[in-house]
């Protein structure tokens, strides 16, 4: 086995024990493998370790990487910074979008979805911790956004997703996790079909599911140190 399958493996047995510590369903948890920086022979290697979906963040990276691997049904996210001069890439290339924090962007997206593919599955990037100069949308603005997302006609609105700053230990990570879980049901109360929560990285994911992520991303564990930084 190579060492990218036995990772992999390692990180599905953290998901498997974080869900039974807390009693949830290890089958509604999907492991998303992030790998920005690698290769396609690093995506190929994860695939036959049995990995079918990849988040990238470098769209021009991703959309090269992808072309070396037409001949493998693999499932990509675009899970990186999104520019208005960037969506075409992303709406003809991708399958997924977590990082939506304003409508022009998503509009553009579903304006340059091509018709032959699936709307584009999208996710709104919340900002939870409220740093002033970080991406997404303020926690006070998501179900507003929420709104108008969910009626553009090329895009499916699944969830949330945050990327909090890094925590010293798990409670701290926990009532982080917890707040965005918090929003989430209330914009499921809302009525909007809400059924994706993607948090929790390489050092979270167990915080990050004990709250209720449903998506965990996770690169450094599966593919090895970076050394670009993300
Ligand atoms: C890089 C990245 C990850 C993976 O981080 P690791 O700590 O390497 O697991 C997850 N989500 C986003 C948005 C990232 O940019």
């Amino acid at each position: 086995m190579t060492m990218i399958a036995d990772n992999l493996q390692s990180v599905r047995a953290r998901i498997v024990s974080a869900c039974a510590a807390a009693g949830r369903d290890p089958g509604l948890v999907k492991l998303l493998a992030v790998s920005k920086t690698f290769g396609p022979q690093a995506v190929r290697a994860a695939h036959a370790g049995g990995q079918a979906e990849f988040g990238e963040n470098y769209l021009q990276e991703a959309v090269n990487k992808m072309a070396a691997l037409t001949d493998v049904p693999l499932v990509w996210h675009c899970i990186g910074p999104i520019q208005a001069n960037k969506t075409r890439l992303v709406a003809e290339h991708f399958d997924w979008a977590h990082t939506l924090d304003r409508l022009k962007i998503a509009q553009r997206l579903s304006d340059q979805r091509p018709g032959h593919l699936a709307p584009l599955q999208v996710c709104l990037q919340v900002n939870i911790d409220g740093g002033a100069t970080k991406a997404g949308v303020p926690p006070g603005e998501a179900l507003a956004l929420a709104r108008e997302v969910a009626g553009l006609p090329r895009l499916v609105l699944r969830g949330l997703m945050t990327i909090p700053e890094p925590a010293p230990d798990f409670p701290s990570a926990l009532v982080v996790h917890q707040r965005t879980r918090a929003l989430f049901e209330q914009l499921q109360a809302d009525g909007l079909r809400l059924d994706t929560l993607s948090m929790g990285m390489t050092a979270d994911l167990e915080a990050a599911i004990h709250a209720g992520s449903t998506m965990v991303r996770v690169g450094t564990a599966i593919f090895g140190g970076r050394l670009r930084a993300p």
